[in-house]
């Protein structure tokens, strides 16, 4: 059974979906696989590291697509692959699945395709898929390390003979995956760090990575609805977004740098930094928004920009972090598609744990947890509820 790898044919996009480490443990489990030449370049994985690892090497991607039964990618394949499927064939991506506009196309011709962003979170068999986590984690680190650059000012404490230098505040607002790991970034480097989300259970981690959790009150019934979601993000009321506002106008008047990190998975990001507040940031402050391919959670954000308001504070779009890090960033999503991969097909292995071609036969079961969560399309119908 061949897996094949596209291109990542996106603006500014370096992953690769499979990188040669992750060629060598799919050969083991009995696949074979082919590349689009060119496709790990930019993760400075070469064909020739996938030719030794003992993956085919395909002239272009429309070759890739033709020959295998699995199709791997890091987005979505180009209207033109997807003509080019037939029945039965498997794409697997990040697909941005609430707002792909070709699950359809893909329906009419057949394909399962999975969107490994609906992976169930909370099942534990499954933490070694998770895109998101994993992206996200680097994200949150190479995020800090943006602000650091485009902030005029250190980020530790110095005392010096000329003067003392005071440590940076920095403010996270949103501490999921990517929050946290911007936290314990901000706090190797030295800043003084507050926090806060409006999952409550945040508090705690926040606390233990050494950061200041910044508090939003909460009426009984919401903090009842924040517990009863299991500590995923609860829909806020309007009174909360307000009390909101004025912790973060507060928090932000005095920060030197800010992340924002809030995603609502399948919708907008939220709103959390207003015109008002930004006015009140001081001039040279930074503010690195995480959420600007969904929105942006601060007035005023521009995808892949960096803007600098009226006062001298810089708002960086910061759309695809994760592909700042290629390398590293494509070496955990090529193990998470692996780990995933490893999951559709029933196998014999070997005392050594290889598995002969032969006995590879594909496994597709829908009323799997994992398989069913994360196929949008399969059998011809878009399997996608409406959020
Ligand atoms: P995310 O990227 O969807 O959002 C980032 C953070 O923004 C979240 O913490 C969310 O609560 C927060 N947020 C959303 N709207 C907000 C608003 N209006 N105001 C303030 N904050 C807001 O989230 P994520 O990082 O992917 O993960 C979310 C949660 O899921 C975290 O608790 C994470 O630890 C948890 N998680 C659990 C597992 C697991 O159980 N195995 C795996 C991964 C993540």
């Amino acid at each position: 059974m061949k897996i094949g790898v596209i291109s990542a044919d996106v603006a500014g996009e370096g992953r690769v979906a499979l990188t040669p480490d992750a060629v060598k443990k799919l050969r083991k489990l009995g696949f074979e696989v082919i590349i689009e030449s060119g496709a790990g370049q930019a993760a400075y994985y070469a064909d020739e590291l996938y030719q030794a690892a003992g993956a085919d090497i395909a002239n272009n991607s429309a070759e890739v697509v033709a020959q295998s039964q699995i199709i791997t990618v890091v987005h979505d394949l180009s209207a033109d692959l997807i003509d080019r499927l037939t029945e039965g064939q498997i794409v697997i991506g990040m697909l941005d699945p609430y707002r792909n506009a070709q699950l359809d196309t893909y329906a009419a011709k057949g394909a399962t395709v999975f969107a490994m962003e609906l992976l169930p979170r909370t099942l534990s068999r499954a933490q070694n898929m998770d895109v998101l986590s994993s992206q996200a984690n680097l994200a949150g680190y190479k995020a800090v390390l943006l602000a650091a650059n485009e902030y005029s000012r250190p980020f530790p404490m110095f005392m010096t003979s000329a003067g003392t230098v005071k440590p940076a505040k920095v403010v996270i607002l949103g501490v999921g995956v990517a929050g946290l790991q911007a936290i314990a970034t901000a706090k190797r480097l030295g800043a003084v760090v507050e926090a806060s989300d409006l999952r409550p259970s945040a508090k705690e981690q926040v606390e233990s990575l050494g950061g200041k959790w910044l508090d939003v009150p909460m009426s009984d019934e919401e903090a009842e609805k924040a517990k009863s979601t299991g500590g995923y993000a609860w829909t806020p009321s309007e009174q909360y977004m307000k009390d909101q506002a004025v912790v973060v106008d507060k928090a932000l008047s005095q920060a030197d740098i800010v992340i924002t990190t809030a995603q609502i998975p399948g919708r907008q990001a939220p709103r959390l930094v207003h015109k008002a507040t930004l006015e009140k940031m001081k001039a040279g402050s930074v503010l690195i928004d995480m959420a600007a391919s969904t929105g942006g959670n601060v007035e005023g954000t521009v995808a892949d920009e960096i803007v600098t308001t009226d006062s001298g504070v810089r708002i960086v779009g910061a759309a695809n972090i994760p592909s700042m890090l290629a390398a590293q960033s494509s070496d955990l999503y090529a193990n998470n598609l692996v780990n995933f991969i490893s999951t559709l097909v029933a196998t014999e292995a070997d005392v050594e744990g290889t598995v002969a071609a032969s006995e590879l036969a594909l496994n597709l079961d829908m009323d799997d947890e994992i398989q069913g969560a994360l196929a949008v399309t399969h059998e011809g119908q878009v399997r996608l509820a409406k959020r």
